[in-house]
């Protein structure tokens, strides 16, 4: 009898890009899907874009920060994150026992037991997006300057959302600018990059539309949040063509209104609650971008691409 032809199962577009990217070694495999090492290319170019978006910033006013990976349980606690993205969080544990209990640690491990129950939570969780350690801080500084204040983050995220699309990864890297003063100095703060994006991602020949979008916030109560947050056009999203049929977002422009400046006490120089805007840039989400469009060698990009990040 003849063999069964195997049919293996079809490749997802974002599977395919994923594959190409391990080939030309852009990408590096760990073994766990969105977890992977980046070449000496794949960093120069995220290098280069983070000149890119300086420039563009001009001379904004901004005082830089950039917190670490991780940040104070607590301080994810009160954010509220747990109540919206439960299923996206991470906190780090580790082994706090004596040496009984090590043994037993070694035991499981050695036995392929399931030996994380040996560890506890520590004080510390993953940042989940750069700008949620910044509101507690500028909080505890006191009332804000009458022109509000700008910030320019930076930080490794982790969201348990593990994909084979090399645009959903589980760590990843946001540079954030965040805008907190009156309703009109947030406001503005988000058009002029709702204008200055598009520009910047097409001066580098990728094709890119504006959106409304909403986060996905966790279960049925949810869905409420997530159409209130589209119907009052909290979120924006710069959308390009990366692996998928879908486009990805590489840019998000966020709005919170005063939910931050009350949740963490942050009053404007007239007493009243702070609002805050954040615009988040996916650093790699944008190189992936590049190399999807321009192709594996960065040394055959186009000349005009090529000039605006190395001119
Ligand atoms: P998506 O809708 O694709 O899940 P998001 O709405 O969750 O994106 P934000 O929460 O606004 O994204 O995060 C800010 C930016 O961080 C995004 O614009 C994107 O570029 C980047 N980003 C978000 N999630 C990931 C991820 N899993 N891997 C890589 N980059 C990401
Ligand atoms: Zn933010
Ligand atoms: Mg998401």
């Amino acid at each position: 009898m003849d063999a069964l032809p195997q049919t293996a199962p079809a490749k997802s577009g974002a599977k395919q890009f994923l594959d190409q990217l391990f080939g030309a070694g852009v990408l590096t495999e760990t073994g766990v899907d969105g977890l992977y090492g980046r070449s000496g290319d794949f960093e120069e170019v995220i290098e280069r874009f983070l000149a890119l978006v300086t420039r563009t910033a001009g001379a904004d006013v901004v005082e830089r920060i950039h917190f670490p990976p991780g940040m104070p349980r607590p301080m994810l606690e009160k954010s509220g994150y747990l109540k919206s993205f439960p299923q996206l969080a991470g906190c780090v544990h580790s082994f706090m026992g004596g040496e009984a209990d090590h043994a037993q640690l070694l035991q499981m491990v050695a036995n392929g037991e399931d030996w994380t129950e040996m560890q506890k939570a520590t004080d510390v969780v993953l940042t989940p997006a750069a700008c949620y350690p910044l509101y507690p801080t500028v909080a505890k500084r006191g009332p804000l300057p009458a022109d509000g204040v700008l910030f320019d983050l930076q930080s490794y995220c982790f969201r348990h959302e593990p994909s084979q699309d090399p645009a959903r990864m589980q760590l990843f890297r946001m540079r954030e600018f965040v805008r907190i003063g009156s309703p009109e100095q947030v406001r503005d703060f988000r058009e002029t990059w709702l204008e200055r994006g598009p520009e910047m991602i097409r001066s580098l020949g990728l094709p890119c539309d504006i959106d409304l979008a909403n986060d996905p916030f966790f279960g049925r109560a949810g869905k409420m949040l997530a159409n209130n947050q589209r119907d009052q056009g909290l979120k924006f999203e710069l959308l390009i063509p990366v692996a998928n049929e879908k486009p990805t977002a590489c840019l998000s422009f966020n709005y919170h209104q005063d939910h931050f400046g009350t949740l963490w006490g942050i009053a404007q120089a007239n007493g009243e609650a702070a609002h805050s805007a954040c615009v988040g840039f996916g650093l790699e989400r944008v190189a992936l971008a590049l190399f999807r469009h321009h192709g594996m060698k960065v040394a055959n990009w186009p000349k005009p691409v090529r000039d605006v990040l190395w001119g």
